[in-house]
């Protein structure tokens, strides 16, 4: 085995270690509520804005109901000085004005039912901001923990490669760096049957001759370095 590709491998032990650490943190109970309450208060935001310009239509409505209650009023009264002694008359604006009077009642009810709810969404928000700083400041205090082992781990890494081929490092880090935690190994060998052992496709029989002459090479399909 070529010697870069065996400091490689360990050095690669030491970044799975440290990825492991980093995932820890990021897929953590803290890191889960810190989402939690993220979206606790994006949702109660969403809800107060929608309830804001319900609550608007509905005081608009009742200033218009409110107009209309005034008018009939107004017509009733003029009806009344000119004396007039129509039956019918009256009975028609006093259903009109009942029927008025419910709808602005019903929208009454609903201003309240909205306010409420506009009260309880507030506090939950409220609620969830709190509970957010509390969870904000554990995650930080668990990420100050680890960073003193992350930074370890890189100083490890970067000795054991050290004196390698700066191409094959080059590509081991950005491999790394796009891929992170999803791919587990970066550095992989040729399988028997000549494929790569990190996404089993065949590798081309060039490929095979180059890792046989360069010690390594970079799969076509997936990116990693394979050796043998
Ligand atoms: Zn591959």
């Amino acid at each position: 085995m070529n010697a870069d590709i065996e400091k490689l491998l360990v050095a690669q032990k030491i970044d799975k270690e440290r990825l492991q650490l980093v995932q820890n943190l990021e897929k953590g109970k803290i890191k889960t509520e810190l989402d939690r309450a993220s979206q606790t208060i994006d949702n109660s935001k969403n809800s107060l804005l929608q309830l804001e310009s319900d609550a608007k239509m509905l005081q608009d409505n009742y200033q218009k109901f409110s107009k209309i209650i005034s008018d009939t009023l107004t017509q009733i009264e003029k009806a009344q000085n000119n004396h007039s002694e129509d039956p019918d008359l009256y009975d028609e604006f006093l259903s009109k004005l009942t029927k008025l009077e419910s709808q602005l009642a019903d929208i009454e009810r609903r201003i309240i039912q909205k306010t409420n709810l506009f009260k309880t969404t507030s506090m939950e928000g409220a609620k969830a901001s709190a509970m957010l700083k509390n969870i904000s400041k554990m995650y930080e205090e668990a990420q100050k923990a680890v960073a003193p082992k992350i930074q370890a781990m890189e100083q490890q890494f970067n000795e054991k490669v050290q004196g390698i081929d700066e191409k094959l490092l080059a590509k081991y880090r950005a491999i790394r760096k796009s891929k992170g935690s999803d791919i587990k190994d970066v550095v992989v060998p040729l399988t028997v049957d000549n494929r790569c052992q990190g996404c089993f496709m065949d590798v081309p029989s060039a490929l095979v001759n180059k890792i046989k002459t360069d010690g390594w090479v970079t799969c076509d399909e997936c990116g990693r370095i394979i050796y043998q």
